[in-house]
Protein backbone atom coordinates (compact mmCIF):
# COMPACT_ATOMS: atom_id res chain seq x y z
CA UNK A 1 0.00 0.00 0.00
CA UNK A 2 1.36 3.74 -0.59
CA UNK A 3 0.82 6.24 1.64
CA UNK A 4 -0.17 8.95 -0.80
CA UNK A 5 -3.04 7.91 -3.43
CA UNK A 6 -2.58 7.76 -6.90
CA UNK A 7 -4.19 11.32 -7.94
CA UNK A 8 -1.86 12.92 -4.85
CA UNK A 9 1.49 11.34 -6.49
CA UNK A 10 0.19 12.45 -10.18
CA UNK A 11 -0.22 15.97 -8.54
CA UNK A 12 3.25 15.72 -6.90
CA UNK A 13 5.08 14.75 -9.61
CA UNK A 14 3.30 17.45 -12.03
CA UNK A 15 4.15 19.96 -9.66
CA UNK A 16 7.62 19.33 -9.02
CA UNK A 17 9.51 16.62 -11.30
CA UNK A 18 10.57 17.07 -14.25
CA UNK A 19 10.33 13.94 -16.63
CA UNK A 20 13.23 13.10 -19.43
CA UNK A 21 12.87 13.28 -22.85
CA UNK A 22 9.19 15.01 -22.10
CA UNK A 23 7.70 17.82 -23.04
CA UNK A 24 6.34 18.78 -19.41
CA UNK A 25 3.62 21.50 -20.68
CA UNK A 26 1.40 18.34 -22.66
CA UNK A 27 2.58 16.18 -20.06
CA UNK A 28 1.43 18.62 -17.48
CA UNK A 29 -1.81 18.80 -19.03
CA UNK A 30 -2.82 15.70 -21.00
CA UNK A 31 -0.77 12.66 -19.58
CA UNK A 32 -2.26 9.97 -17.00
CA UNK A 33 1.05 8.48 -16.42
CA UNK A 34 1.78 4.66 -14.86
CA UNK A 35 2.34 4.78 -11.11
CA UNK A 36 4.28 1.99 -10.54
CA UNK A 37 4.04 1.18 -6.78
CA UNK A 38 6.23 -2.48 -7.32
CA UNK A 39 7.96 -5.07 -9.74
CA UNK A 40 8.61 -8.16 -10.05
CA UNK A 41 10.35 -10.47 -12.57
CA UNK A 42 9.02 -9.28 -15.78
CA UNK A 43 5.93 -7.29 -14.91
CA UNK A 44 5.28 -3.89 -13.13
CA UNK A 45 2.12 -3.36 -10.81
CA UNK A 46 0.20 -0.24 -10.81
CA UNK A 47 -0.75 1.40 -6.87
CA UNK A 48 -4.17 -0.27 -8.12
CA UNK A 49 -2.55 -3.46 -8.06
CA UNK A 50 -2.77 -3.55 -12.17
CA UNK A 51 0.10 -5.26 -13.57
CA UNK A 52 1.99 -4.18 -16.62
CA UNK A 53 4.55 -6.67 -18.92
CA UNK A 54 8.09 -4.45 -18.63
CA UNK A 55 8.44 -4.76 -22.50
CA UNK A 56 11.26 -2.65 -22.52
CA UNK A 57 13.05 -4.27 -19.35
CA UNK A 58 12.82 -0.72 -17.79
CA UNK A 59 14.97 1.18 -20.32
CA UNK A 60 16.75 -1.57 -21.65
CA UNK A 61 18.21 -2.83 -17.85
CA UNK A 62 16.31 -5.19 -15.95
CA UNK A 63 17.76 -8.06 -18.30
CA UNK A 64 17.14 -10.50 -15.57
CA UNK A 65 13.96 -9.11 -14.65
CA UNK A 66 12.99 -6.91 -11.69
CA UNK A 67 13.62 -8.04 -7.84
CA UNK A 68 15.80 -10.81 -8.84
CA UNK A 69 15.48 -12.49 -5.23
CA UNK A 70 19.24 -13.18 -5.32
CA UNK A 71 19.89 -9.49 -6.54
CA UNK A 72 17.69 -8.66 -3.54
CA UNK A 73 19.73 -11.04 -1.07
CA UNK A 74 23.35 -9.49 -2.15
CA UNK A 75 22.10 -5.67 -2.09
CA UNK A 76 20.90 -6.65 1.29
CA UNK A 77 24.00 -8.39 2.65
CA UNK A 78 26.25 -6.10 0.93
CA UNK A 79 24.35 -2.68 2.36
CA UNK A 80 24.58 -4.35 6.28
CA UNK A 81 28.72 -4.59 5.75
CA UNK A 82 29.54 -1.56 3.79
CA UNK A 83 27.61 0.46 0.87
CA UNK A 84 30.36 3.14 -0.63
CA UNK A 85 33.63 3.91 0.04
CA UNK A 86 35.80 6.41 -2.02
CA UNK A 87 37.75 3.80 -4.31
CA UNK A 88 40.55 6.04 -5.08
CA UNK A 89 43.61 3.56 -3.08
CA UNK A 90 41.19 2.19 -1.09
CA UNK A 91 39.67 -1.14 -2.41
CA UNK A 92 37.06 -3.76 -1.42
CA UNK A 93 36.15 -7.10 -2.03
CA UNK A 94 33.18 -6.49 -3.86
CA UNK A 95 35.10 -4.39 -6.76
CA UNK A 96 38.21 -6.36 -7.14
CA UNK A 97 36.31 -9.77 -7.28
CA UNK A 98 33.50 -7.73 -9.60
CA UNK A 99 36.83 -6.46 -12.29
CA UNK A 100 37.92 -9.56 -11.85
CA UNK A 101 35.16 -12.02 -13.11
CA UNK A 102 33.96 -9.28 -15.47
CA UNK A 103 38.01 -9.40 -17.17
CA UNK A 104 37.05 -12.83 -17.17
CA UNK A 105 33.77 -12.96 -19.41
CA UNK A 106 35.00 -9.75 -21.20
CA UNK A 107 36.23 -10.23 -24.81
CA UNK A 108 39.81 -11.17 -24.91
CA UNK A 109 42.66 -8.12 -24.39
CA UNK A 110 40.74 -5.88 -21.70
CA UNK A 111 41.98 -6.67 -18.33
CA UNK A 112 41.62 -3.55 -16.99
CA UNK A 113 38.40 -2.07 -15.36
CA UNK A 114 37.66 1.73 -14.65
CA UNK A 115 34.45 1.70 -12.43
CA UNK A 116 32.04 4.78 -13.00
CA UNK A 117 28.39 5.40 -12.67
CA UNK A 118 25.93 5.06 -16.09
CA UNK A 119 26.21 4.01 -19.55
CA UNK A 120 26.85 7.83 -20.35
CA UNK A 121 30.06 8.07 -17.83
CA UNK A 122 31.07 4.58 -19.44
CA UNK A 123 31.42 6.30 -22.83
CA UNK A 124 32.84 9.54 -21.23
CA UNK A 125 35.31 7.61 -19.71
CA UNK A 126 36.52 6.48 -22.96
CA UNK A 127 36.71 9.52 -24.80
CA UNK A 128 38.86 10.80 -21.74
CA UNK A 129 41.23 7.70 -21.68
CA UNK A 130 41.61 8.04 -25.55
CA UNK A 131 42.46 11.76 -25.56
CA UNK A 132 44.71 11.85 -22.28
CA UNK A 133 46.40 8.42 -23.68
CA UNK A 134 47.21 10.18 -26.98
CA UNK A 135 48.19 13.18 -25.13
CA UNK A 136 51.10 11.72 -23.52
CA UNK A 137 52.21 9.15 -25.64
CA UNK A 138 53.62 10.95 -28.49
CA UNK A 139 50.83 11.99 -30.33
CA UNK A 140 48.89 14.90 -29.25
CA UNK A 141 47.09 15.48 -32.77
CA UNK A 142 45.26 12.89 -31.92
CA UNK A 143 41.93 14.39 -30.34
CA UNK A 144 38.93 13.66 -32.60
CA UNK A 145 36.06 10.79 -32.32
CA UNK A 146 34.23 9.23 -35.32
CA UNK A 147 30.73 7.77 -34.81
CA UNK A 148 27.65 6.84 -36.58
CA UNK A 149 24.73 8.77 -38.07
CA UNK A 150 21.80 7.98 -35.93
CA UNK A 151 24.53 7.19 -33.15
CA UNK A 152 23.18 7.10 -29.02
CA UNK A 153 26.23 6.70 -26.41
CA UNK A 154 24.35 9.26 -23.73
CA UNK A 155 23.83 12.35 -22.15
CA UNK A 156 27.51 14.31 -20.98
CA UNK A 157 28.17 16.76 -23.56
CA UNK A 158 30.83 14.64 -24.19
CA UNK A 159 29.05 12.09 -25.40
CA UNK A 160 26.75 14.17 -26.59
CA UNK A 161 28.65 15.12 -29.42
CA UNK A 162 29.11 11.44 -30.76
CA UNK A 163 25.13 11.38 -30.67
CA UNK A 164 23.88 11.39 -34.37
CA UNK A 165 19.85 11.70 -33.38
CA UNK A 166 19.51 15.36 -34.40
CA UNK A 167 16.97 16.28 -32.16
CA UNK A 168 18.90 15.18 -29.22
CA UNK A 169 21.76 16.92 -30.61
CA UNK A 170 20.16 20.24 -32.00
CA UNK A 171 20.28 22.06 -28.57
CA UNK A 172 23.60 22.00 -27.69
CA UNK A 173 25.54 22.78 -30.89
CA UNK A 174 28.38 24.87 -30.91
CA UNK A 175 28.96 23.89 -27.56
CA UNK A 176 29.84 20.50 -28.09
CA UNK A 177 32.83 19.03 -29.75
CA UNK A 178 32.90 18.61 -33.48
CA UNK A 179 32.71 14.92 -34.36
CA UNK A 180 33.77 13.25 -37.30
CA UNK A 181 30.33 11.41 -39.34
CA UNK A 182 29.87 8.48 -41.66
CA UNK A 183 26.47 6.90 -42.40
CA UNK A 184 24.82 4.26 -40.28
CA UNK A 185 26.13 0.87 -41.14
CA UNK A 186 22.04 0.10 -40.73
CA UNK A 187 21.53 1.90 -44.33
CA UNK A 188 24.21 -0.28 -45.80
CA UNK A 189 27.30 -1.46 -44.49
CA UNK A 190 29.16 -1.32 -47.42
CA UNK A 191 28.81 2.40 -47.93
CA UNK A 192 29.09 3.10 -44.31
CA UNK A 193 32.56 1.11 -44.50
CA UNK A 194 33.98 2.87 -47.47
CA UNK A 195 33.37 6.77 -46.01
CA UNK A 196 35.07 5.64 -42.84
CA UNK A 197 37.79 4.17 -44.78
CA UNK A 198 37.84 7.75 -46.90
CA UNK A 199 37.62 9.70 -43.22
CA UNK A 200 40.80 7.33 -41.87
CA UNK A 201 43.01 7.76 -45.06
CA UNK A 202 41.92 11.35 -45.06
CA UNK A 203 42.33 12.52 -40.81
CA UNK A 204 43.49 9.05 -39.34
CA UNK A 205 46.46 10.81 -38.10
CA UNK A 206 44.11 13.17 -36.09
CA UNK A 207 41.38 10.72 -35.04
CA UNK A 208 41.79 9.30 -31.54
CA UNK A 209 38.66 6.84 -31.85
CA UNK A 210 36.24 5.31 -33.59
CA UNK A 211 33.20 5.12 -31.18
CA UNK A 212 30.23 2.45 -32.26
CA UNK A 213 27.12 0.63 -31.13
CA UNK A 214 28.08 -2.77 -31.89
CA UNK A 215 25.59 -4.51 -33.87
CA UNK A 216 22.49 -2.33 -32.83
CA UNK A 217 22.10 1.23 -33.28
CA UNK A 218 18.92 1.73 -29.98
CA UNK A 219 18.08 4.88 -29.45
CA UNK A 220 17.93 5.41 -33.63
CA UNK A 221 15.15 2.73 -33.68
CA UNK A 222 16.44 -0.43 -33.12
CA UNK A 223 18.52 -0.62 -35.99
CA UNK A 224 20.55 -3.76 -36.64
CA UNK A 225 24.09 -4.27 -39.08
CA UNK A 226 25.80 -7.18 -40.30
CA UNK A 227 28.96 -8.29 -38.34
CA UNK A 228 31.01 -7.91 -41.24
CA UNK A 229 31.39 -3.96 -40.44
CA UNK A 230 33.00 -5.01 -37.41
CA UNK A 231 35.54 -7.20 -38.74
CA UNK A 232 36.44 -4.51 -40.92
CA UNK A 233 36.27 -1.50 -38.70
CA UNK A 234 38.23 -3.49 -36.33
CA UNK A 235 41.05 -4.33 -38.75
CA UNK A 236 40.90 -0.88 -40.37
CA UNK A 237 41.28 0.99 -36.79
CA UNK A 238 44.25 -1.51 -35.82
CA UNK A 239 46.00 -0.75 -39.41
CA UNK A 240 45.69 2.57 -38.72
CA UNK A 241 46.45 2.60 -34.89
CA UNK A 242 43.32 4.48 -34.11
CA UNK A 243 41.48 3.02 -30.86
CA UNK A 244 37.98 1.11 -31.56
CA UNK A 245 35.71 2.64 -29.31
CA UNK A 246 32.50 -0.51 -28.44
CA UNK A 247 29.46 0.94 -26.82
CA UNK A 248 28.01 -2.54 -25.01
CA UNK A 249 25.74 -0.43 -22.75
CA UNK A 250 22.66 -1.74 -24.28
CA UNK A 251 23.70 -4.66 -26.23
CA UNK A 252 26.08 -6.36 -23.55
CA UNK A 253 24.61 -8.81 -21.45
CA UNK A 254 23.13 -11.24 -23.87
CA UNK A 255 21.30 -8.59 -25.49
CA UNK A 256 21.79 -9.71 -28.83
CA UNK A 257 22.18 -13.36 -28.22
CA UNK A 258 25.99 -13.65 -26.87
CA UNK A 259 27.27 -11.94 -23.72
CA UNK A 260 28.88 -9.24 -25.94
CA UNK A 261 27.73 -8.27 -29.96
CA UNK A 262 31.30 -7.80 -30.45
CA UNK A 263 31.08 -11.51 -30.27
CA UNK A 264 28.98 -11.64 -33.36
CA UNK A 265 32.22 -10.81 -35.35
CA UNK A 266 34.67 -12.24 -32.94
CA UNK A 267 36.43 -8.92 -32.83
CA UNK A 268 38.08 -7.15 -29.03
CA UNK A 269 37.93 -3.70 -29.10
CA UNK A 270 40.74 -1.63 -27.54
CA UNK A 271 37.90 -0.34 -25.03
CA UNK A 272 34.76 -1.32 -24.12
CA UNK A 273 31.77 -0.10 -21.99
CA UNK A 274 29.22 -1.83 -20.15
CA UNK A 275 26.06 -0.28 -18.00
CA UNK A 276 22.71 -0.84 -17.74
CA UNK A 277 22.49 -4.76 -17.54
CA UNK A 278 25.69 -4.75 -15.56
CA UNK A 279 23.83 -4.38 -12.15
CA UNK A 280 20.88 -6.22 -14.14
CA UNK A 281 18.89 -2.91 -14.10
CA UNK A 282 19.12 -2.53 -9.92
CA UNK A 283 21.82 0.43 -9.91
CA UNK A 284 23.34 2.56 -11.57
CA UNK A 285 26.91 1.74 -12.06
CA UNK A 286 28.78 1.37 -15.29
CA UNK A 287 32.08 -0.12 -16.38
CA UNK A 288 35.11 0.57 -18.81
CA UNK A 289 37.46 -1.91 -19.80
CA UNK A 290 40.66 -1.09 -21.60
CA UNK A 291 43.84 -3.42 -22.96
CA UNK A 292 47.27 -3.23 -21.41
CA UNK A 293 48.75 -0.52 -23.71
CA UNK A 294 46.05 1.95 -22.72
CA UNK A 295 46.46 0.97 -18.90
CA UNK A 296 50.21 1.53 -19.60
CA UNK A 297 50.05 4.86 -21.21
CA UNK A 298 49.19 6.25 -17.84
CA UNK A 299 52.36 4.97 -16.02
CA UNK A 300 55.41 7.06 -15.06
CA UNK A 301 54.55 9.66 -12.90
CA UNK A 302 51.41 11.65 -11.06
CA UNK A 303 51.32 14.26 -13.78
CA UNK A 304 50.34 10.86 -16.20
CA UNK A 305 47.63 9.43 -14.07
CA UNK A 306 44.02 9.27 -15.46
CA UNK A 307 42.68 12.37 -14.38
CA UNK A 308 38.93 11.23 -13.57
CA UNK A 309 36.59 9.80 -10.75
CA UNK A 310 33.77 9.89 -10.11
CA UNK A 311 32.13 10.28 -6.43
CA UNK A 312 30.69 6.69 -6.46
CA UNK A 313 33.37 4.84 -8.57
CA UNK A 314 33.28 1.11 -7.90
CA UNK A 315 30.48 2.02 -5.05
CA UNK A 316 30.23 -1.18 -3.39
CA UNK A 317 26.63 -2.04 -3.11
CA UNK A 318 26.82 -1.83 -6.87
CA UNK A 319 29.56 -4.21 -7.44
CA UNK A 320 28.04 -6.37 -4.86
CA UNK A 321 25.42 -6.87 -7.24
CA UNK A 322 26.78 -6.62 -10.40
CA UNK A 323 29.10 -9.71 -9.06
CA UNK A 324 25.65 -11.63 -8.37
CA UNK A 325 24.36 -10.68 -11.66
CA UNK A 326 27.64 -12.60 -13.34
CA UNK A 327 26.90 -15.46 -10.90
CA UNK A 328 23.20 -16.25 -12.34
CA UNK A 329 24.46 -15.79 -16.45
CA UNK A 330 26.58 -18.61 -15.31
CA UNK A 331 24.23 -20.59 -12.71
CA UNK A 332 21.21 -19.89 -14.26
CA UNK A 333 22.25 -20.21 -17.70
CA UNK A 334 20.91 -17.26 -18.60
CA UNK A 335 21.98 -17.08 -22.32
CA UNK A 336 21.34 -20.35 -23.41
CA UNK A 337 17.96 -20.19 -22.03
CA UNK A 338 17.42 -16.66 -24.01
CA UNK A 339 18.17 -17.95 -27.26
CA UNK A 340 14.85 -19.61 -27.36
CA UNK A 341 13.19 -17.08 -26.45
CA UNK A 342 14.58 -14.79 -28.78
CA UNK A 343 14.08 -17.72 -31.87
CA UNK A 344 10.40 -17.37 -30.55
CA UNK A 345 10.58 -13.01 -31.22
CA UNK A 346 12.72 -13.83 -34.72
CA UNK A 347 9.57 -16.22 -35.87
CA UNK A 348 6.66 -13.56 -34.16
CA UNK A 349 8.35 -10.34 -35.53
CA UNK A 350 8.69 -11.94 -38.88
CA UNK A 351 5.39 -12.56 -38.85
CA UNK A 352 4.10 -8.80 -37.87
CA UNK A 353 5.55 -8.08 -41.22
CA UNK A 354 2.41 -9.00 -42.58
CA UNK A 355 0.07 -6.49 -40.41
CA UNK A 356 -1.33 -3.45 -42.70
CA UNK A 357 1.02 -0.46 -42.25
CA UNK A 358 3.98 -1.99 -40.89
CA UNK A 359 6.81 -1.29 -43.41
CA UNK A 360 9.54 -3.35 -41.80
CA UNK A 361 10.70 -5.80 -39.31
CA UNK A 362 14.08 -7.30 -37.90
CA UNK A 363 15.20 -8.69 -34.74
CA UNK A 364 18.32 -9.87 -33.01
CA UNK A 365 18.27 -11.63 -30.08
CA UNK A 366 16.02 -10.68 -27.23
CA UNK A 367 15.31 -7.29 -29.45
CA UNK A 368 12.48 -7.37 -31.87
CA UNK A 369 11.30 -4.20 -33.46
CA UNK A 370 8.89 -3.22 -36.55
CA UNK A 371 8.28 0.68 -38.35
CA UNK A 372 4.72 1.80 -38.79
CA UNK A 373 4.26 3.63 -41.97
CA UNK A 374 5.59 7.10 -42.17
CA UNK A 375 8.49 9.02 -41.09
CA UNK A 376 11.77 7.52 -39.86
CA UNK A 377 12.55 10.30 -36.72
CA UNK A 378 12.06 10.03 -33.11
CA UNK A 379 9.27 12.95 -32.85
CA UNK A 380 7.25 10.95 -35.19
CA UNK A 381 4.54 9.95 -33.27
CA UNK A 382 2.99 7.11 -34.55
CA UNK A 383 4.36 4.62 -32.32
CA UNK A 384 2.71 6.64 -29.50
CA UNK A 385 -1.19 5.51 -30.35
CA UNK A 386 0.26 2.03 -30.37
CA UNK A 387 1.89 2.18 -26.98
CA UNK A 388 -1.39 3.39 -25.52
CA UNK A 389 -3.22 0.41 -26.92
CA UNK A 390 -0.46 -1.86 -25.52
CA UNK A 391 -0.90 0.04 -21.93
CA UNK A 392 -4.52 -0.72 -22.26
CA UNK A 393 -3.66 -4.23 -22.92
CA UNK A 394 -1.17 -4.31 -19.88
CA UNK A 395 2.19 -4.28 -21.48
CA UNK A 396 4.44 -1.23 -20.82
CA UNK A 397 6.06 -0.31 -24.16
CA UNK A 398 8.19 3.35 -25.39
CA UNK A 399 8.11 4.20 -28.92
CA UNK A 400 10.92 4.96 -31.03
CA UNK A 401 9.07 7.26 -33.22
CA UNK A 402 7.34 5.28 -35.66
CA UNK A 403 9.67 2.51 -34.45
CA UNK A 404 7.82 -0.21 -32.31
CA UNK A 405 10.11 -2.44 -30.05
CA UNK A 406 10.63 -4.94 -27.26
CA UNK A 407 13.32 -5.58 -25.44
CA UNK A 408 12.21 -7.67 -22.48
CA UNK A 409 14.38 -9.49 -19.76
CA UNK A 410 16.33 -12.12 -21.11
CA UNK A 411 14.66 -14.31 -18.28
CA UNK A 412 11.03 -13.51 -18.98
CA UNK A 413 9.07 -16.11 -18.63
CA UNK A 414 7.40 -18.13 -21.48
CA UNK A 415 3.65 -17.00 -20.52
CA UNK A 416 4.88 -13.43 -20.11
CA UNK A 417 6.66 -13.10 -23.63
CA UNK A 418 3.59 -15.04 -25.38
CA UNK A 419 1.55 -12.41 -23.49
CA UNK A 420 3.64 -9.64 -24.70
CA UNK A 421 3.98 -10.97 -28.35
CA UNK A 422 0.41 -11.03 -28.37
CA UNK A 423 -0.01 -7.59 -27.01
CA UNK A 424 1.90 -6.07 -29.57
CA UNK A 425 0.44 -7.44 -32.51
CA UNK A 426 -3.19 -6.85 -30.80
CA UNK A 427 -2.14 -2.98 -30.48
CA UNK A 428 -0.73 -2.75 -33.73
CA UNK A 429 -3.08 -4.02 -35.51
CA UNK A 430 -5.57 -2.00 -34.06
CA UNK A 431 -3.88 0.65 -34.63
CA UNK A 432 -2.85 0.03 -38.38
CA UNK A 433 -6.10 -1.54 -39.56
CA UNK A 434 -7.17 2.64 -39.58
CA UNK A 435 -4.55 3.80 -41.84
N1 LIG B 1 25.10 4.06 -24.76
C1 LIG B 1 24.08 3.42 -25.31
C2 LIG B 1 24.31 2.52 -26.49
C3 LIG B 1 22.80 3.57 -24.78
O1 LIG B 1 21.77 2.93 -25.36
C4 LIG B 1 22.61 4.41 -23.67
C5 LIG B 1 21.24 4.63 -23.02
N2 LIG B 1 20.15 4.31 -23.73
C6 LIG B 1 23.71 5.05 -23.12
C7 LIG B 1 24.95 4.86 -23.68
C8 LIG B 1 23.57 5.95 -21.94
O2 LIG B 1 23.34 5.23 -20.79
P1 LIG B 1 22.75 5.95 -19.48
O3 LIG B 1 21.36 6.33 -19.81
O4 LIG B 1 22.84 4.89 -18.42
O5 LIG B 1 23.61 7.11 -19.18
Amino acid sequence: MSALSREQIVELDKAHVWHPYTSMDTYIAEAEPLVIARASGSRLFDVDGRSYIDGNASWWSSVLGHNHPRLVRALGAQAEKLSHVALAGITHEPASLLARNLVNVAPPGLPHVFFSDNGSTSVEVALKMAVQYWAQNGRPERKRFVAFDGAFHGETLGVTALGGVEVFRRPFAGVIMDCLRVPSAADGYERAFAALEALILAEGDRIAAVVLEPMVQGAAGMRTYPAEFLVRARELTRQHDVFLVLDEVFSGYGRTGPMWASQHASISPDILCTAKGFTGGMLPMAATLATPRIFEGFFAGAERAFYYGHTFTGHSLGAAVALEVLRIYEEEAVLERAAVKAERIRVEFERLAELPGVTTTRSLGMIGALELRGERGYLERGGLAVCREARSRGAYLRPLGNVIYIAPSLNISDPDLEELLAIVRDSVHAVTRTY
